[in-house]
């Protein structure tokens, strides 16, 4: 690969965009989807801007790159990160299909300025405390649980993702 190809250009470019978004009421996070193609899309954390939690700028530069290509699938496309990705950044990446994944600064320098999310990593852990955020399996008082699914199999006109 030629160098504008390398990790480390489109890792320069996350970190700029990062950098910027400081000065723009955001976080200081950025991040960039190159898909299979070669298409670029960038993503900017809009957490406190749009009051969205989950706008991580991972997670934007991949909603960015679905509308941009029509597809939710982004098989083959790398996401550059200037931070190591945080669980839910993860597991967006893993249904977005994407294919390989890097970041600059790592949770460490992240938590050096503020921002730990060490409980959350480890809540993913097998060995994790849930106590943090209890989750249940609990029955409907109508219905069954199962009758999405049911109705999902039975839709021949479903798209499959
Ligand atoms: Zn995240």
């Amino acid at each position: 690969m030629d160098d504008s190809q390398q990790p480390s250009h489109f890792l320069a470019k996350a970190v700029e965009l990062a950098t910027e978004n400081v000065r723009n009421n955001g976080g200081p996070f950025g991040a960039i989807v190159v898909t299979a193609d070669g298409r670029e899309f960038a993503g900017l954390n809009r957490v406190t801007a749009t009051l969205d939690p989950t706008a991580h700028a991972e997670v934007t530069a991949i909603r960015a790159a679905c509308q941009g290509v029509g597809s939710f699938d982004l098989s083959g496309a790398t996401l550059y990160s200037s931070c190591e990705p945080c669980p839910m950044c993860l597991a967006s990446s893993l249904w977005a299909r994407i294919g390989h994944v890097y970041f600059a600064a790592d949770r460490h320098d992240a938590a050096d300025a503020g921002f730990d999310d060490a409980l959350f990593y480890e809540y993913f852990d097998a060995a994790g405390d849930r106590a943090l955020m209890p989750v249940a399996k609990a029955e409907p008082e109508a219905g069954r649980a199962v009758d999405p699914f049911d109705a999902w199999r039975a839709n021949t006109g479903r798209i499959d993702y």
